[in-house]
């Protein structure tokens, strides 16, 4: 009790009576910002500077989504074995090493593979099929990944990389042994990547603000994988919402990381085949006894699932800001989910899920929604 009315105090004097006043009207900026007590940074909170100037480039992605949640399994498949690792929503990226990890353990010890060599063909070229590349090299495989795209043109490339396994399945659909499953993944991911951190595979601890107007819960499952944790009530943080829960995460900068992950494959004698699949047929006659599937979307195509649907994202990329060493997420008027991912190649604007949406056009509406809303959100932040 002491220590959060203690913490309070921090806050409330960083920012200054006049911005809480601001922050709670919604009204704009007020500096100073000294004492503000923040769990990993010692530098001032600013805000991001927020333009339609200053946008670089926008870009649409669609999250391979299966409200039942992603699928990892292996079934016999003619006279080889078929392990599938795909449908992992809007957290594939947090959850590639760890659902790869339970993808290949299908397989580790499977006679089938001993006797015919250990020799594995990977479909797909986004996170999960060079995760799941890396952990069979790993066990003494030989790895081929035939992909219709680079992962730079995949919807990995596109994720904003925040570790959070979020939007990953609907919690009224999946089952209890999904929930299960994806605990597991979350576990081995996060251990994974926090082993990983540093530039040269793009990986960082970072701040994380998630705003909300409720309570949050206080029984998240994924609770015991974000440091310090704390929440603070109305007028108690600087963003125009009611609730604040201060943490930290990882963050993943996709493109370096892919681009890395590509260079240990073929380092370890991977290779890559460029192949636009168009059945299962194709698939069986290749060489390898042993075929993953990881081809996030196009499963629904080739392996007939219809459970697997786009939920289309769109994201604004601005210039880094180095002074900007927070993430946040949450805030806006809940037409689509608003977040600011502060990385070394870009600023992050998010963003929307559409569930059933195929198309890859720009919504301009969309720009305008995430644009005044994030400008909204920050107002309460001194400028840098
Ligand atoms: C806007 C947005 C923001 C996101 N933010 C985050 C985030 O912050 N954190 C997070 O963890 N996740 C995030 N995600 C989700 C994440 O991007 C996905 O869950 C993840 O990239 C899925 O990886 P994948 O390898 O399964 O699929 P993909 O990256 O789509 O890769 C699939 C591969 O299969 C290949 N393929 C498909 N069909 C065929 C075929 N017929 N023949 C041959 N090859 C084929 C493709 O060419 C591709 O190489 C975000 C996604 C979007 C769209």
């Amino acid at each position: 009790m002491l220590h959060r009315e203690l913490k309070r105090r921090h806050f409330l004097q960083g920012l200054g009576a006049g911005a809480v006043a601001a922050s709670l009207s919604g009204c704009t900026q007020t500096p100073v910002n000294k004492g503000f007590e923040r769990p990993f940074s010692r530098n001032p909170m600013v805000a991001p500077r927020i333009s339609a100037n200053n946008i670089i480039t926008e870009i649409v992605g669609h999250r391979p989504y299966r409200a039942e949640g992603f699928v990892v399994r292996s079934e016999p498949f003619g006279d080889k074995i078929l392990v599938h690792n795909y449908g992992h929503g809007g957290g594939g990226v947090t959850l590639s090493w760890g659902s790869s990890a339970l993808a290949v353990s299908e397989v580790k010890n499977a006679e089938m593979s001993n006797a015919k060599g250990k020799k594995a063909a990977i479909v797909g070229g986004g996170v999960m099929g060079l995760t799941t590349a890396r952990l069979l090299q790993e066990a003494g495989w030989s790895v081929t990944i035939y992909t219709r795209e680079m992962a730079r043109h995949t919807t990995s490339q596109v994720a904003g990389g925040e570790w959070g396994p979020f939007s990953v399945h609907d919690p009224l659909v999946s089952s209890a042994a999904f929930k299960l499953q994806l605990q597991l993944a979350a576990q081995i991911s996060h251990e994974t990547f926090a082993r990983m951190v540093g530039d040269d595979y793009a990986i960082k601890w970072i701040e994380l603000y998630t705003a909300s107007n409720t309570p949050p819960k206080a029984d998240s499952p994924f609770s015991q994988f974000y440091p310090y944790r704390d929440t603070y009530g109305p007028g108690d943080h600087p963003f125009p919402t009611n609730y604040c829960t201060v943490s930290a995460t990882m963050l993943v900068e996709t493109a370096t990381f892919l681009r890395r992950l590509i260079q240990d494959v073929r380092a370890a004698g991977g290779e890559f085949v460029i192949r636009d699949f168009k059945d299962q047929d194709e698939i069986h006659a290749l060489q390898e006894p042993v075929v993953f599937n990881c081809t996030g979307l196009g499963s629904r195509a080739l392996f007939g699932d219809e459970g697997i649907t786009p939920a289309k994202g769109q994201l604004i990329l601005l210039p880094p800001d180095p002074a900007v060493d927070f993430l946040t997420v949450g805030g806006g008027s809940g037409k689509g989910p608003l977040y600011m991912f502060s990385r070394n190649d870009y600023m992050i604007l998010g963003g929307t899920f559409k569930p059933g949406d195929w198309s890859k056009q720009l919504e301009p509406q969309e720009t305008e929604r995430i644009l005044t809303e994030s400008q909204a959100f920050f107002a309460g932040l001194p400028k840098s």
